[in-house]
């Protein structure tokens, strides 16, 4: 584990010939090679500059540990901190004490929104949960279609009204829909833009006031990187979200934006994308994305 990260450390120390303890050159060394590591993982600037303000107070104030050597201790602070920011555990979807459950997915288009919402409602139907997804973009009809043909691969039920419904309207009566159904679980897939914008904010915070969600989930592009943070604080500041989907963690990306939009909003990351199948969810582990952070 944090192979990468550990090398780098042994060769900032190894600079520092005869220094077998933290000392506050190594200690500066050894920061610039984990801030190094956080901006190749696409960690925001910002959350950057605070997690290694925190790290560098921490390892200042390190009691030496004897027989530790002063890097796996320098990195055992690290990964707390990692951890601290991440959250140590795997936060579950909320249940609602009564059925439905209702979840409301936010984010921009092209995250992986859609599929987010399909791969959620396979996983909650894997552990037992009846689930209804409902389809208020009608801005893009081929949104509703995508959605429906998701419905029939995984064998989960679409409410929709067409692409000439109010969307606020749609999110209510599916609701209704799956309370007269019996349905532990309601996933309402909204509609994204480009970028964001206030109509499309007015509408999420309408559909919020009139459904009255017990999960909003932010769902990022884990590529997107140092942009998550901005979306992420608009989309928390404007609607305020529960916790967060990080899609497309089997690209290139070391997944900074986990940091990021957990740090920005204080909620967790609750399921990373793993593929374009809508098999391809996974639970969100902290010390698995800390491994990774880290290298
Ligand atoms: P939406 O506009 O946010 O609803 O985005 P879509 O759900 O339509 O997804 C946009 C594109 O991203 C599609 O081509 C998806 O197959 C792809 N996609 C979604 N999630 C993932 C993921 O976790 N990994 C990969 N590689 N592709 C994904």
């Amino acid at each position: 584990m944090f192979d990468a990260l550990s090398d780098r450390l042994d060769s900032a120390w190894k600079k520092l010939r005869g220094q077998d303890k933290i000392s506050q050159s190594n200690i500066q060394e050894a920061l610039r090679e984990v801030r190094r590591a956080l901006l190749e993982a696409d960690v925001n600037l910002q959350v950057v500059k605070d997690f290694i303000t925190e790290v560098e107070a921490k390892a200042q104030g390190a009691e030496v540990i004897s027989g530790v050597r002063p890097d796996q201790q320098f990195i055992k602070i690290v990964y707390d901190e990692l951890l601290g920011v991440m959250g140590e555990e795997n936060v579950p979807l909320a249940e609602a004490t009564t059925a439905p459950t209702i979840v409301l997915m936010a984010g921009l288009q092209g995250t992986g929104k859609t599929t987010a919402t399909a791969k959620l409602a396979l996983h909650l139907r894997k552990i037992n949960r009846s689930c209804m997804m409902v389809a208020t973009d009608v801005y893009r009809p081929a949104a509703i279609d995508q959605l429906k043909t998701l419905g029939k691969q995984i064998e989960v039920p679409v409410f929709d009204m067409g692409s000439d419904a109010n969307p606020v309207e749609i999110a209510r009566q599916g609701v209704e829909r799956a309370k007269a159904e019996g349905i532990d679980t309601v996933i309402i897939d909204t509609a994204g833009r480009l970028q964001i914008d206030q109509d499309m904010m007015g509408e999420l915070a309408r559909i919020k006031e009139t459904v009255q969600p017990h999960e909003i989930l932010l769902v990022v592009d884990a590529m997107t990187g140092q942009e998550a943070a901005s979306l992420t604080r608009t989309f928390h500041e404007q609607i305020g979200i529960t916790g967060a989907i990080l899609t497309k963690m089997d690209g290139d990306s070391r997944g900074g934006a986990a940091l990021s939009v957990r740090r920005i909003s204080g909620q967790p990351i609750k399921f990373i994308g793993v593929g374009e199948k809508v098999e391809a969810l996974q639970p969100f582990y902290p010390d698995r994305m800390a491994s990774r952070i880290l290298g």
